[in-house]
């Protein structure tokens, strides 16, 4: 039989997957559970989106976050590459964000953290990228980049093999064990107990019924986001108009995104509503997409949280078990600074980010807010 991990982890997704590959490389033992594939829940239907940052300039703990997934994505898409032979796509691409009136201290949130960013005129724009009538005030950001999620998964999957890690698709956890006010043990849904020196619990949106044991209830919840496949011409650039938004691969595919549906619970589907809204707000932004013809459609389920702020950390009452879960829109640019804050707090050492503004136990903060939305 196997030794037990020293640390077990519940969840594959991108949070649970770069978490394990950062521990194993920093020399732990690790092994990851998920009830279904590897990668294949909200990590690997999201758009990929990676705003540019700076995390030494940033003003708050999620923008410093978001900010380390900036400047370290190119860096470790080159490694996986180098040890997997798997490209994740991930390229600086640029972007333009239409800012709403609303959004009118947005740029010098940006100017203070360095971000280069360039206000456009409306015809400037339009001579940039093939643009209809867009409401909002554009601006360039050459810093933008995006990654293939589903490729990206594929590559940590085998970043993480190569790294040690122990891998149990299909095999959910549905409790804990405790013994004398301490967690003992993990059930599994194939009957099996594992033991091990630590726990994370990285479970996306379903981490909730895994804490409510450690009497803890944060509110993690689904949020539906769908998703619209084109193929044909379109921009060269990620477009941001607020929630909505428009990427094009590169490769004559072009996505389209996203709707957010907390209403829609735990069902992970498309709806002809839902894609329709996506499908009109793609014509409106480039007009040339009424001639791409729709490849496919998808749903996730992001990991909502009260304030839209992730929960990363040790568990509050119970040693050795830490979380690390609702990262709502952003988990794929914050993947890095959360696998990076959480193999440092397993090791005892100082945290790249105060996790203060990431605690279970915080009130949720009003007005949290991020210098990007997608
Ligand atoms: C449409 C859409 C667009 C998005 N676009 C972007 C974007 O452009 N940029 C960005 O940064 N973020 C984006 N996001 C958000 C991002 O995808 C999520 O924040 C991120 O994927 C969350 O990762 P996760 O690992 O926590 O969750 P998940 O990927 O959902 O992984 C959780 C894993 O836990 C497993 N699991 C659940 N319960 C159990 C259990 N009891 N036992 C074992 N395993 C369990 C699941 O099977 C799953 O594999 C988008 C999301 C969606 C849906």
């Amino acid at each position: 039989m196997a030794s037990p991990p020293d640390v077990a982890i519940i969840g594959g997704g991108i949070i649970g997957l770069t978490s394990a590959y950062f521990l194993a490389k920093a020399g732990a033992s690790v092994a990851v559970y998920d009830r279904g594939d590897l990668g294949r829940e909200a990590s690997w239907a999201g758009a990929g989106i990676i705003p540019p940052g700076n995390p030494d300039r940033a003003a708050t703990p999620i923008d410093k976050l978001r900010g380390i997934g900036s400047v370290r994505f190119p860096e470790l898409s080159a490694e996986l590459r180098d040890l997997t032979g798997i490209d994740n796509g991930y390229r600086k691409c640029g972007g333009i964000e239409f800012l709403a009136p609303e959004d009118a201290g947005v740029p010098d949130v940006w100017r203070a953290e360095a971000i280069a960013f360039e206000r456009l005129t409306r015809a400037d724009a339009k001579k940039r990228e093939p643009i209809g009538d867009v409401e909002g005030e554009p601006y360039l950001l050459p810093g933008c980049a995006q990654v293939r999620n589903p490729w990206h998964l594929r590559a940590l999957v085998a970043a993480c093999e190569i790294a040690g890690v122990r891998f149990q698709p299909n095999t959910g956890a549905e409790g804990w064990y405790f013994d004398a006010g301490r967690v003992s043990g993990l059930r599994l849904t194939n009957g099996a107990r594992v033991t091990a020196n630590r726990y994370l619990l990285a479970a996306g949106a379903w981490s909730e019924s895994l804490l409510r044991p450690l009497d803890h209830t944060p509110h993690v919840h689904p949020v539906r986001g769908q998703i619209a496949l084109l193929r044909g011409h379109s921009s060269s650039r990620v477009l941001m108009l607020g929630k909505r938004y428009i990427v094009p691969r590169g490769d004559g595919l072009t996505l389209i995104g996203s709707t957010e549906e907390p209403e829609a619970g735990f069902e992970k589907r498309t709806t002809i509503e839902g894609v329709n809204e996506l499908l009109t707000f793609a014509r409106s932004t480039v007009p040339v997409l009424s001639d791409a013809a729709l490849e496919t459609s998808w749903a996730g389920l992001r990991p909502g949280s009260p304030d839209g702020l992730p929960f990363i950390g040790k568990v509050p009452g119970w040693d050795d078990v830490f979380v690390a879960a609702g990262h709502f829109r952003a988990g794929v640019q914050l993947s890095i600074g959360t696998a990076l804050a959480i193999t440092e707090l397993l090791a005892g050492n100082p945290t790249c980010v105060n996790l203060q503004a990431f605690a279970l136990d915080r009130a949720p903060q009003v007005n949290a807010k991020s210098a990007f939305r997608s």
